[in-house]
């Protein structure tokens, strides 16, 4: 499935080292992950998740809050995953969900491509079931017409380029936050929290062929855990001093956790 970032040849793996056909080289990292991200396609030096940030997240799932929805998209994800088939997991991050699949679909074939070094250097110390490569979502080194089936979770949407790397018909499974994802977090951290915008589902060049909802409670049991969590969202980079402030204090939190769970077919 991985192609060359410069010349997009398919790339072989001898030893520690991928090669394309015109001798372009990239090493693995002692931990497994092979960075294909070129210097023109990355917005900063150190593109995606810090260090930091990638321990929060991952010290934060690895605590299982967020074990329904992997339950959930396990269970979505093997029912399309034939024996042999391809899987992209486009922006993995540390790879939670990853190594889960890796687990559920264990006849599978699965890359893991995220931004982030750091997010990939956590993930391929996860699992070595999934090859885990360091790109970008919106230049993917991955062939043509690959994958069989492509998650996307809470990661950029960039429907030309899965479109590419998709196999007719191939699936793409997609996990967006529901409308309530968060509430009480977002109740308690600002003057008037709103919900979470859910869109019209609709994507071009994709039949949408199933929805399913998981909601669920969690009961966070101390500040850690909470901050973890609250970095974890978008609105991290937006909060006020003060939200940051009231974050700061709060001990004890519960709140409603939603994701939609988004099964598409590509036209
Ligand atoms: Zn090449």
């Amino acid at each position: 499935m991985l192609i060359c970032p410069k010349c997009k040849e398919k790339l072989n793996i001898e030893g520690r080292t991928y090669t394309c056909v015109n001798r372009y080289c990239y090493d693995t990292a002692k931990s497994g992950y092979v960075n294909l991200l070129l210097a023109n396609q990355m917005n900063s030096a150190l593109p995606g998740d810090n260090k930091l940030m990638v321990q929060a997240r991952k010290a934060f799932l690895d605590k299982g809050y967020y074990a329904p929805l992997a339950e959930a998209l396990c269970r979505t994800v093997s029912e399309y995953a034939s024996k042999g088939c391809k899987i992209l997991d486009a922006g993995c991050g540390e790879g939670y969900y990853t190594e889960k699949i890796a687990v559920a679909c264990p006849d599978a074939e699965i890359v893991g491509i995220d931004i982030s070094k750091n997010a990939a250097d956590y993930a391929a110390r996860r699992t070595k079931a999934v090859k885990f490569a360091v790109g970008s979502v919106f230049h993917l080194p991955v062939a043509d017409g690959s994958c069989d089936v492509l998650t996307t979770l809470f990661a950029p949407y960039c429907g030309e380029e899965f479109q590419r790397v998709l196999k007719d018909n191939g699936i793409m499974v997609m996990v967006i936050p529901a409308e309530r994802h968060l509430w009480q977090l977002k109740c308690a951290v600002y003057d008037e929290p709103y919900l979470n915008e859910v869109k019209d589902f609709a994507l071009d060049g994709f039949e949408l062929l199933k929805r399913e909802t998981v909601t669920g409670k969690i009961d966070l049991p101390c500040n850690e855990d909470i901050t973890a969590l609250f970095s974890m969202t978008p609105y991290y980079y937006k909060t006020s001093a003060e939200g940051q402030q009231r974050l700061s204090e709060l001990d004890t939190l519960t709140t409603e956790i939603g994701f939609e769970v988004l099964v598409y077919k590509k036209l």
